[in-house]
């Protein structure tokens, strides 16, 4: 067995200055609830008696007609729209790099306006579209086999920035105004880099205005959480959001858990369990998802399977697996489990009555993959510094 580092205590990351640092904070309506909107309506002078109404308007050229800006809006008058480009905005991130896979996946690497990144993933599969979307820019949870994890730049995401990653997508898959039917974007998975947890009100606050009906008006069931297990939010996720729960497991017992994920060390299998046990809105209809990665001589074999259907069992949890064969990344000091093995912990847990299906890598070619996600630019920074460092050293020898 690999030797691993022991694991360090998870931090909170630290939250989200106001106004300044995020996406043109103080201009955008994006990422805004309809109340907050009103506020910035009445602010410009907008008169009392029509603010419900203007609101009602703008929220549907942005969120039902995909709007950039504001010159669009042609049930609003000229005057007005020129007050309200002066003082609001409402278009899109800097997108720094859009990639297409083989397979059909699609990556945008957004840069934010203080120059923090973040990257969205489109999988579209034949009878779905799924988005995974980040919660952060970075992780704070340091999960030993997880590219996110080994950025050192961590902070919280604002509502605007996670919805712009739905918008950016949708624009460049044609989907506005929102089709009734055939839409290609189906499905969301906070799945991409942050733990959204660490970042419930803003992911909350942003996945309503998903939700909305008078807008991109995605179902909740169609929306699903994953978390690394930050057992106190949990409850908070299905009270008052009510979406899908999905948990990254990855092992059956304590030790080799906080071995490769230190919040363990924090939140430890039992008390996740208990959560998960505990998880408002699951039923045998809406299941929840456990993640378990596949990892070569660490957590992959048939006792792990077994020992993973007996904890299910004894917590009594509607649950489903999700098999993921570990993806490698520049620097992994981990091994994807051989298939045959695969397929041996996928029949042992099938075989008790709980569904195990093997996810296929995609837009691995991109480097799209669970858990591969890390800015790129911030790759090349750190290349550009070291080059500079190199040639400083050289210069002052
Ligand atoms: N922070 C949340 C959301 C990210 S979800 C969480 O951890 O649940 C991304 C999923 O991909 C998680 O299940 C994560 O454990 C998994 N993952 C991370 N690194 C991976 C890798 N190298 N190969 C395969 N899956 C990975
Ligand atoms: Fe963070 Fe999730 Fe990656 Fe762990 S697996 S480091 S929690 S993004």
């Amino acid at each position: 067995m690999q030797t691993l580092p022991l694991g360090t205590e998870p931090v909170v990351a630290p939250r989200m200055p106001t106004a300044d640092g995020a996406f043109a904070q103080n201009r955008t309506l994006v990422g805004l609830d309809r109340a907050e909107i009103a506020e910035r309506l009445k602010t410009i002078g907008v008169p009392e008696k029509q603010v419900k109404m203007r609101t009602q308007q703008i929220w549907s050229w942005m969120y039902h007609y995909g709007a950039k800006d504001f010159d669009v809006m042609t049930n609003i008058s000229k005057d007005l729209r020129a007050r309200l480009a002066e003082h609001y905005e409402i278009g899109r991130p800097e997108i720094i790099e859009a990639l297409i896979s083989r397979d059909g996946t699609r990556k945008w690497l957004l840069r934010y306006a203080d120059g923090n990144e973040a990257e969205t993933v489109f999988i579209p599969d034949d009878d779905r579209g799924t988005l995974c979307v980040s919660s952060q820019v970075g992780c704070t949870l340091t999960c030993r086999f997880c590219h996110t994890g080994t950025q050192r730049l961590v902070r919280n995401l604002t509502p605007a920035e996670i919805v712009m990653q739905v918008l950016v997508a949708r624009d460049d898959l044609g989907e506005w105004p929102t089709p009734h039917d055939g839409r290609r974007l189906t499905n969301i998975v906070l799945m991409g880099m942050g733990e959204p947890l660490y970042n419930f009100e803003n992911v909350k606050k942003a996945m309503q205005i998903v939700m909305d009906e008078q807008g991109i008006s995605l179902s909740k069931r169609r929306i699903t959480l994953s978390t690394s297990g930050v057992v106190p939010e949990m409850a908070r996720c299905g009270q008052e959001l009510g979406v899908n729960l999905a948990i990254s497991l990855h092992a059956v017992d304590n030790e080799t858990r906080s071995r490769i994920m230190p919040i363990n060390n924090k939140y430890p299998l039992e008390e996740l369990l208990q959560a998960c046990a505990d998880y408002p809105g699951a039923s045998n209809a809406r299941r929840i998802t456990f993640e378990y990665i596949m990892l070569k001589g660490i957590n992959d074999s048939d006792d792990d399977a077994r020992k993973l259907v007996r904890l299910l069992k004894q917590y009594k949890i509607p649950a489903k697996v999700n098999l993921i064969p570990f993806n490698p990344w520049p620097g992994s000091n981990f091994e994807r489990s051989d298939d045959r093995q695969i397929k041996r912990f996928s029949d042992i847990v099938f075989g008790s009555g709980i569904s195990a299906p093997v996810r296929t890598p995609r837009g691995e070619d991109i480097l799209a993959a669970c858990g591969q996600l890390k800015s790129e630019s911030e790759k090349k920074r750190k290349s550009e510094r070291l080059r500079e460092e190199r040639l400083g050293q050289e210069q002052a020898g």
